[in-house]
Protein backbone atom coordinates (compact mmCIF):
# COMPACT_ATOMS: atom_id res chain seq x y z
CA UNK A 1 0.00 0.00 0.00
CA UNK A 2 0.94 3.26 -0.55
CA UNK A 3 2.30 4.68 2.86
CA UNK A 4 0.80 8.16 2.07
CA UNK A 5 -2.92 6.97 1.56
CA UNK A 6 -3.63 7.34 5.39
CA UNK A 7 -1.71 10.80 6.18
CA UNK A 8 -3.40 11.97 3.06
CA UNK A 9 -6.83 10.95 4.21
CA UNK A 10 -5.96 12.18 7.75
CA UNK A 11 -4.73 15.49 6.92
CA UNK A 12 -7.85 16.62 4.73
CA UNK A 13 -9.95 15.01 7.84
CA UNK A 14 -8.21 17.31 9.88
CA UNK A 15 -9.12 20.29 8.19
CA UNK A 16 -12.88 19.62 9.19
CA UNK A 17 -12.86 17.70 12.24
CA UNK A 18 -9.27 18.55 14.31
CA UNK A 19 -10.66 21.51 15.94
CA UNK A 20 -8.64 22.33 19.16
CA UNK A 21 -6.77 19.40 19.27
CA UNK A 22 -3.32 19.19 18.08
CA UNK A 23 -2.77 16.57 15.18
CA UNK A 24 -1.30 13.85 17.06
CA UNK A 25 -4.58 13.33 19.47
CA UNK A 26 -6.95 14.21 16.36
CA UNK A 27 -5.14 10.99 14.81
CA UNK A 28 -5.41 9.33 17.89
CA UNK A 29 -9.41 9.88 18.01
CA UNK A 30 -9.76 8.55 14.12
CA UNK A 31 -8.24 5.16 14.73
CA UNK A 32 -10.59 5.44 18.71
CA UNK A 33 -13.74 5.83 16.83
CA UNK A 34 -13.39 2.87 14.07
CA UNK A 35 -11.67 0.12 16.01
CA UNK A 36 -14.64 -1.56 18.57
CA UNK A 37 -12.31 -2.08 21.25
CA UNK A 38 -11.87 1.30 21.81
CA UNK A 39 -15.45 2.58 21.20
CA UNK A 40 -16.57 -0.57 24.10
CA UNK A 41 -14.12 0.66 26.22
CA UNK A 42 -12.45 -3.12 26.14
CA UNK A 43 -8.81 -2.42 25.04
CA UNK A 44 -6.90 0.58 25.62
CA UNK A 45 -4.63 -0.32 22.25
CA UNK A 46 -5.55 3.22 20.90
CA UNK A 47 -5.43 4.90 24.41
CA UNK A 48 -1.75 3.47 24.74
CA UNK A 49 -0.34 4.21 21.04
CA UNK A 50 2.68 6.10 22.15
CA UNK A 51 2.83 9.86 20.66
CA UNK A 52 5.97 9.23 18.33
CA UNK A 53 3.94 6.32 16.65
CA UNK A 54 0.92 8.65 15.66
CA UNK A 55 3.06 11.18 14.34
CA UNK A 56 5.09 8.85 12.20
CA UNK A 57 1.80 7.89 10.77
CA UNK A 58 0.32 11.67 10.11
CA UNK A 59 3.28 12.66 8.75
CA UNK A 60 3.43 9.51 6.66
CA UNK A 61 7.20 8.54 7.86
CA UNK A 62 5.84 4.94 8.18
CA UNK A 63 2.42 3.52 7.41
CA UNK A 64 -0.20 2.19 9.75
CA UNK A 65 0.37 -1.95 8.74
CA UNK A 66 1.25 -2.55 12.60
CA UNK A 67 -2.32 -0.55 13.68
CA UNK A 68 -3.88 -1.86 10.90
CA UNK A 69 -3.66 -5.35 11.85
CA UNK A 70 -4.29 -5.14 15.47
CA UNK A 71 -7.50 -3.49 14.53
CA UNK A 72 -8.81 -4.62 11.26
CA UNK A 73 -11.02 -7.19 12.43
CA UNK A 74 -12.81 -5.54 14.63
CA UNK A 75 -14.16 -2.01 12.47
CA UNK A 76 -17.27 -0.21 13.65
CA UNK A 77 -18.07 1.53 10.56
CA UNK A 78 -21.33 2.93 11.95
CA UNK A 79 -19.54 4.16 14.87
CA UNK A 80 -17.33 6.44 12.40
CA UNK A 81 -20.02 8.04 10.22
CA UNK A 82 -21.47 9.07 13.79
CA UNK A 83 -18.49 10.64 14.69
CA UNK A 84 -18.29 12.67 11.01
CA UNK A 85 -21.20 14.05 10.99
CA UNK A 86 -21.08 17.66 10.78
CA UNK A 87 -23.81 19.87 11.71
CA UNK A 88 -23.16 23.15 9.41
CA UNK A 89 -24.05 22.44 5.53
CA UNK A 90 -21.27 24.55 4.26
CA UNK A 91 -18.40 22.67 6.17
CA UNK A 92 -20.51 19.39 4.50
CA UNK A 93 -20.10 20.87 0.80
CA UNK A 94 -16.18 21.98 1.68
CA UNK A 95 -15.49 18.43 2.92
CA UNK A 96 -17.28 16.87 -0.27
CA UNK A 97 -14.94 19.29 -2.31
CA UNK A 98 -12.27 18.12 -0.03
CA UNK A 99 -12.19 14.35 -1.33
CA UNK A 100 -13.88 14.41 -4.31
CA UNK A 101 -11.36 13.39 -6.07
CA UNK A 102 -10.52 10.18 -3.68
CA UNK A 103 -13.78 9.44 -3.49
CA UNK A 104 -15.85 9.98 -6.24
CA UNK A 105 -19.21 9.02 -5.14
CA UNK A 106 -19.22 11.37 -2.10
CA UNK A 107 -22.44 13.80 -1.63
CA UNK A 108 -24.33 15.53 1.00
CA UNK A 109 -26.34 12.58 1.96
CA UNK A 110 -24.13 9.84 2.11
CA UNK A 111 -20.98 12.16 3.08
CA UNK A 112 -20.00 10.25 6.40
CA UNK A 113 -21.02 6.73 4.91
CA UNK A 114 -18.39 6.94 1.87
CA UNK A 115 -15.63 8.42 4.43
CA UNK A 116 -16.20 5.84 7.31
CA UNK A 117 -15.86 3.14 4.47
CA UNK A 118 -12.51 4.87 2.51
CA UNK A 119 -11.67 4.76 6.62
CA UNK A 120 -12.14 0.90 6.43
CA UNK A 121 -10.82 0.19 2.80
CA UNK A 122 -7.36 2.10 3.92
CA UNK A 123 -6.80 -0.22 6.68
CA UNK A 124 -7.44 -3.51 5.66
CA UNK A 125 -5.35 -2.47 2.66
CA UNK A 126 -2.63 -1.88 5.20
CA UNK A 127 -2.87 -5.24 7.01
CA UNK A 128 -2.75 -7.25 3.62
CA UNK A 129 -0.39 -9.33 3.37
CA UNK A 130 2.14 -7.29 1.01
CA UNK A 131 3.17 -8.71 -2.18
CA UNK A 132 6.26 -6.71 -2.95
CA UNK A 133 9.58 -6.33 -1.31
CA UNK A 134 8.51 -8.90 2.00
CA UNK A 135 10.50 -9.11 4.98
CA UNK A 136 12.28 -12.33 5.33
CA UNK A 137 9.65 -14.29 7.54
CA UNK A 138 12.53 -15.24 10.14
CA UNK A 139 14.44 -12.43 11.43
CA UNK A 140 17.54 -14.25 11.56
CA UNK A 141 19.51 -12.18 9.09
CA UNK A 142 20.61 -8.63 10.65
CA UNK A 143 21.85 -6.51 7.63
CA UNK A 144 18.56 -7.43 6.37
CA UNK A 145 17.01 -5.81 9.68
CA UNK A 146 19.05 -2.96 9.72
CA UNK A 147 18.60 -2.15 5.57
CA UNK A 148 14.54 -2.13 6.52
CA UNK A 149 14.73 -0.41 9.52
CA UNK A 150 17.15 2.15 8.09
CA UNK A 151 14.82 2.78 5.14
CA UNK A 152 11.87 2.49 7.64
CA UNK A 153 12.96 5.59 9.74
CA UNK A 154 15.00 7.58 7.90
CA UNK A 155 12.99 10.75 7.90
CA UNK A 156 11.87 10.25 11.09
CA UNK A 157 15.24 9.98 12.57
CA UNK A 158 16.54 13.29 10.80
CA UNK A 159 13.39 15.09 11.93
CA UNK A 160 14.02 14.06 15.69
CA UNK A 161 17.94 15.30 15.20
CA UNK A 162 16.24 18.52 13.80
CA UNK A 163 18.04 18.21 10.79
CA UNK A 164 21.74 18.51 12.28
CA UNK A 165 24.38 15.92 12.85
CA UNK A 166 24.16 15.16 16.15
CA UNK A 167 27.90 14.10 16.61
CA UNK A 168 29.45 16.03 19.39
CA UNK A 169 31.35 19.31 17.97
CA UNK A 170 29.81 18.79 14.25
CA UNK A 171 27.40 21.18 13.17
CA UNK A 172 26.80 20.11 9.59
CA UNK A 173 23.35 19.95 8.32
CA UNK A 174 21.79 16.55 7.05
CA UNK A 175 20.11 18.33 4.02
CA UNK A 176 22.04 19.79 1.21
CA UNK A 177 20.37 22.40 -1.26
CA UNK A 178 21.61 21.44 -4.69
CA UNK A 179 20.75 23.82 -6.89
CA UNK A 180 17.39 24.92 -5.41
CA UNK A 181 16.81 21.03 -4.56
CA UNK A 182 17.02 19.85 -1.17
CA UNK A 183 19.30 16.56 -1.17
CA UNK A 184 19.80 14.47 1.79
CA UNK A 185 23.21 14.51 3.44
CA UNK A 186 23.49 11.97 5.99
CA UNK A 187 23.96 8.07 7.22
CA UNK A 188 21.85 6.11 9.55
CA UNK A 189 24.35 4.25 11.41
CA UNK A 190 23.65 1.67 14.24
CA UNK A 191 24.44 2.89 17.84
CA UNK A 192 25.59 -0.21 18.93
CA UNK A 193 26.73 -3.09 16.71
CA UNK A 194 26.72 -5.66 19.33
CA UNK A 195 22.72 -5.48 19.89
CA UNK A 196 20.32 -6.35 17.74
CA UNK A 197 18.25 -3.67 15.72
CA UNK A 198 14.40 -4.00 15.69
CA UNK A 199 13.39 0.07 15.71
CA UNK A 200 14.99 2.60 15.63
CA UNK A 201 16.30 3.26 18.88
CA UNK A 202 19.54 1.81 18.06
CA UNK A 203 20.08 3.65 15.48
CA UNK A 204 21.28 7.32 14.56
CA UNK A 205 21.65 9.80 11.42
CA UNK A 206 24.65 11.41 10.75
CA UNK A 207 26.58 13.45 8.32
CA UNK A 208 28.44 11.19 5.99
CA UNK A 209 32.01 12.47 7.93
CA UNK A 210 30.72 11.71 11.16
CA UNK A 211 28.92 8.82 9.82
CA UNK A 212 32.21 7.01 8.14
CA UNK A 213 34.72 7.77 11.60
CA UNK A 214 31.70 6.64 13.99
CA UNK A 215 31.57 3.37 12.09
CA UNK A 216 35.52 3.02 12.05
CA UNK A 217 36.19 3.70 15.49
CA UNK A 218 32.94 3.07 17.57
CA UNK A 219 34.62 2.06 21.16
CA UNK A 220 32.57 1.55 24.20
CA UNK A 221 33.36 5.27 25.37
CA UNK A 222 31.96 6.73 22.21
CA UNK A 223 29.21 4.04 21.65
CA UNK A 224 27.76 4.95 25.04
CA UNK A 225 27.96 9.03 24.26
CA UNK A 226 26.07 8.30 21.23
CA UNK A 227 23.82 6.18 23.50
CA UNK A 228 23.35 9.54 25.47
CA UNK A 229 22.82 11.31 22.61
CA UNK A 230 20.30 9.41 21.06
CA UNK A 231 18.17 9.16 24.54
CA UNK A 232 18.17 12.85 24.86
CA UNK A 233 16.63 12.92 21.41
CA UNK A 234 13.96 10.38 22.31
CA UNK A 235 13.00 11.84 25.84
CA UNK A 236 12.85 15.18 24.26
CA UNK A 237 10.58 13.60 20.79
CA UNK A 238 8.15 11.75 23.99
CA UNK A 239 8.31 14.58 26.48
CA UNK A 240 7.47 17.69 24.20
CA UNK A 241 4.21 18.19 22.80
CA UNK A 242 5.59 17.73 19.43
CA UNK A 243 5.29 21.25 17.11
CA UNK A 244 3.79 19.85 14.52
CA UNK A 245 5.42 21.67 10.93
CA UNK A 246 1.37 21.93 10.10
CA UNK A 247 1.20 24.36 13.10
CA UNK A 248 4.55 25.88 12.63
CA UNK A 249 3.30 26.86 9.04
CA UNK A 250 0.01 28.35 10.28
CA UNK A 251 1.66 30.50 12.35
CA UNK A 252 4.37 31.54 9.97
CA UNK A 253 1.11 32.74 7.55
CA UNK A 254 -0.32 35.02 10.56
CA UNK A 255 3.16 36.78 11.24
CA UNK A 256 3.28 37.27 7.53
CA UNK A 257 -0.39 38.40 7.02
CA UNK A 258 0.04 40.85 9.97
CA UNK A 259 2.83 42.61 8.81
CA UNK A 260 1.89 46.24 8.19
CA UNK A 261 1.14 47.60 4.84
CA UNK A 262 4.81 49.14 4.70
CA UNK A 263 5.36 52.37 2.83
CA UNK A 264 8.27 51.60 -0.08
CA UNK A 265 11.33 52.53 1.26
CA UNK A 266 13.39 54.88 -1.26
CA UNK A 267 17.08 54.22 -2.30
CA UNK A 268 17.67 50.22 -1.48
CA UNK A 269 19.02 48.22 -3.69
CA UNK A 270 18.22 44.40 -3.26
CA UNK A 271 20.91 42.04 -3.24
CA UNK A 272 20.33 39.45 -5.87
CA UNK A 273 23.33 37.46 -5.54
CA UNK A 274 23.01 33.73 -5.11
CA UNK A 275 25.15 32.92 -2.08
CA UNK A 276 25.42 30.03 0.02
CA UNK A 277 24.40 30.58 3.53
CA UNK A 278 28.07 29.88 4.71
CA UNK A 279 29.53 32.41 2.21
CA UNK A 280 27.21 35.08 4.41
CA UNK A 281 27.48 33.95 8.23
CA UNK A 282 30.89 34.03 9.97
CA UNK A 283 32.56 31.03 10.63
CA UNK A 284 33.08 32.60 14.11
CA UNK A 285 29.07 31.65 14.52
CA UNK A 286 28.80 28.12 13.62
CA UNK A 287 25.75 27.71 15.99
CA UNK A 288 23.91 30.46 14.12
CA UNK A 289 24.52 28.82 10.73
CA UNK A 290 23.51 25.46 12.08
CA UNK A 291 19.98 27.11 13.72
CA UNK A 292 19.69 29.03 10.44
CA UNK A 293 20.33 26.45 8.00
CA UNK A 294 17.40 23.96 9.82
CA UNK A 295 14.90 26.76 9.44
CA UNK A 296 15.77 27.29 5.71
CA UNK A 297 16.02 23.40 5.01
CA UNK A 298 12.85 22.78 7.01
CA UNK A 299 10.55 25.43 5.74
CA UNK A 300 12.24 27.82 2.94
CA UNK A 301 9.37 26.39 0.30
CA UNK A 302 6.83 27.25 2.48
CA UNK A 303 7.44 30.41 3.64
CA UNK A 304 8.32 31.30 -0.13
CA UNK A 305 4.90 29.87 -1.25
CA UNK A 306 2.98 31.87 1.57
CA UNK A 307 4.66 34.99 0.63
CA UNK A 308 3.46 34.56 -2.86
CA UNK A 309 -0.22 33.44 -2.50
CA UNK A 310 -0.36 36.64 -0.37
CA UNK A 311 1.01 38.83 -2.86
CA UNK A 312 -1.73 37.59 -5.21
CA UNK A 313 -4.12 37.79 -2.84
CA UNK A 314 -3.29 41.06 -1.95
CA UNK A 315 -2.92 40.30 1.61
CA UNK A 316 1.20 41.55 1.96
CA UNK A 317 2.97 43.13 -1.31
CA UNK A 318 6.04 40.96 -1.55
CA UNK A 319 8.07 43.64 -2.69
CA UNK A 320 7.52 46.14 -0.75
CA UNK A 321 8.23 43.92 2.53
CA UNK A 322 11.78 42.52 0.87
CA UNK A 323 13.68 46.10 1.39
CA UNK A 324 11.58 47.10 4.56
CA UNK A 325 13.41 43.95 5.56
CA UNK A 326 16.60 44.89 3.71
CA UNK A 327 16.55 48.34 5.11
CA UNK A 328 16.14 47.21 8.73
CA UNK A 329 19.32 45.04 8.16
CA UNK A 330 21.21 47.97 6.54
CA UNK A 331 20.56 50.18 9.77
CA UNK A 332 21.40 47.45 12.02
CA UNK A 333 24.61 46.94 10.57
CA UNK A 334 25.58 50.32 10.31
CA UNK A 335 25.74 50.44 13.88
CA UNK A 336 28.06 48.24 14.32
CA UNK A 337 25.99 45.13 15.64
CA UNK A 338 27.44 41.06 15.39
CA UNK A 339 25.62 38.83 13.15
CA UNK A 340 24.13 37.03 16.30
CA UNK A 341 22.57 40.54 17.45
CA UNK A 342 21.39 41.49 14.09
CA UNK A 343 19.60 38.46 14.09
CA UNK A 344 17.86 38.52 17.32
CA UNK A 345 17.09 41.98 16.90
CA UNK A 346 15.39 41.24 13.05
CA UNK A 347 13.16 38.76 14.72
CA UNK A 348 12.70 41.30 17.88
CA UNK A 349 11.51 43.67 15.02
CA UNK A 350 9.28 41.25 13.15
CA UNK A 351 7.58 40.09 16.93
CA UNK A 352 6.88 43.65 18.04
CA UNK A 353 5.03 44.55 14.42
CA UNK A 354 3.08 41.12 14.79
CA UNK A 355 2.70 40.50 18.23
CA UNK A 356 3.39 37.23 17.15
CA UNK A 357 5.22 33.71 18.25
CA UNK A 358 8.91 34.20 18.55
CA UNK A 359 9.86 30.68 16.58
CA UNK A 360 7.35 31.93 13.26
CA UNK A 361 9.21 35.04 13.65
CA UNK A 362 12.66 33.28 13.30
CA UNK A 363 11.57 31.30 10.38
CA UNK A 364 10.76 34.11 8.23
CA UNK A 365 14.48 35.90 8.75
CA UNK A 366 15.81 32.43 8.34
CA UNK A 367 13.64 33.12 4.95
CA UNK A 368 15.64 36.56 4.25
CA UNK A 369 18.90 35.50 5.03
CA UNK A 370 18.60 32.83 2.39
CA UNK A 371 16.97 34.83 0.49
CA UNK A 372 20.13 37.22 0.97
CA UNK A 373 18.18 40.69 2.25
CA UNK A 374 19.85 39.65 5.49
CA UNK A 375 23.63 39.45 5.90
CA UNK A 376 26.09 39.65 3.04
CA UNK A 377 28.73 37.44 1.18
CA UNK A 378 31.72 38.14 3.98
CA UNK A 379 34.75 39.53 1.99
ZN1 LIG B 1 28.78 15.27 11.56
Amino acid sequence: MDKTEFSEFAQALSVFYQRDKDLIEFTRDLFAHIYKGSIEGTDAYVHDMEPRTLKGYIYHEHDITTTAKKISGALDIGSFAEYLKLDADDSVMGLCDAFRATCPDIDESTYEIVLAERFQTIIENAAAPKRKKALPAKKADKANDIDYYTEKYDVSLVAEEQSICPNDGCTNSLFMRVGGQIAPNYEVVVIDYSKPVTGEDNLIAMCPDCAKKYKLAADPAKIRRMQEIKKLFIDIADRQEIVSQQKVVEDVRRVLTKIPALPYPKGVDLNYEPAQLKQKISPDSPDLLAQVKVWVNLYYPDVHETLQELNREGKQRFEPFCHQVRLNYLNLNEKGYSQRQIYEAMIKWLQDATNEDAHACEIVIAYFVQKCEVFDVIS
